[in-house]
């Protein structure tokens, strides 16, 4: 069997005083999925996906990304290995949207001229027409532009995994759905490995090869949505997506 993108092994995560955030948690990710992490607030989601760039440590346990533990990665290396994607997006708000994408590209040393067409290319990637938005700044965005552009931010220097978590929250029904349809294009021919985390069922059945329900920091099943909706591993899942079928 070919070796998974991102393991975890018996993982288990406490933050002081509260409930466990993670309890033994076992989970693979293979080269090239979209893993869906599926779960209320508070489940260990953030917890997860922080865990693969070592951001979070677990207290016992093993996370392994591409076969190697994360304590054993340079930490810089790991975290650009992974674009991460957060809902609020994080742009540097005094830069202009290209100077904001070209941010990994630069501090990796490529020339200006490199930089710029790659910017170019990942705008155009993310449904952005360069011309009339890369000297904007974040401010003069939309919610769904400035989402986008995140994403495009998040691609620069080609990360194999990439790490997004309730990306699509903030957005309206409609600019979430037109984002998801493209999540889903672009997924598809990226071929990259994906760890997207969400609340949101409709979402999670939609652009997930396999989700991983999550709750008070229990995997409850691991199954596509095909599998999920038809044959839910307990009452609380089967409650969950009740409203999907
Ligand atoms: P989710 O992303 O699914 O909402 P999180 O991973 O953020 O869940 O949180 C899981 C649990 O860990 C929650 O109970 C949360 O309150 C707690 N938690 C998360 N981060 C911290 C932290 N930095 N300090 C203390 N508790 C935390
Ligand atoms: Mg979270």
């Amino acid at each position: 069997m070919a070796e998974p993108a991102v393991e975890f092994r018996s993982v288990s995560k406490g933050y002081d005083g509260g409930a466990p955030a993670l309890s033994s948690l076992t989970l693979s990710v293979d080269f090239g999925e979209t893993l869906v992490l599926l779960g209320s607030s508070g489940s260990g989601k953030t917890t997860m996906l922080k865990m693969i760039n070592h951001l979070v440590e677990a207290d016992s346990g093993e996370v392994i990304v591409e076969g190697r533990e994360v304590r054993t990665w340079d930490p810089v290396q790991l975290r650009r290995n992974a674009g991460y994607v957060i809902q609020n997006v994080g742009l540097l708000p005094h830069w202009s949207v290209i100077e904001n994408i070209e941010l990994l590209p630069r501090l990796e040393g490529w020339s200006q001229s490199r930089r710029r067409e790659r910017a170019r290319e990942l705008l155009g990637l993310v449904g952005l027409e360069a011309h009339a938005f890369e000297h904007k700044r974040p401010s003069e965005l939309s919610g769904g532009e400035r989402q986008r552009v995140g994403v495009a931010r998040a691609l620069a220097i080609d990360p194999p995994i990439l790490l997004m978590d309730e990306p699509f929250g903030a957005l309206d029904p409609i600019t979430r759905r037109r984002l998801q349809d493209e999540f889903r294009k672009m997924s598809e021919r990226l071929g990259k490995t994906i760890v997207f985390v969400t609340h949101d069922v409709t979402e999670a059945i939609k652009l997930a090869h396999r989700i991983g329900v999550m709750h008070r920091g229990e995997l409850l099943q691991l199954a596509t949505p095909e599998t999920i909706l038809r044959d839910p591993a307990n009452e609380f899942v089967r409650e969950l997506v009740r409203t999907e079928i």
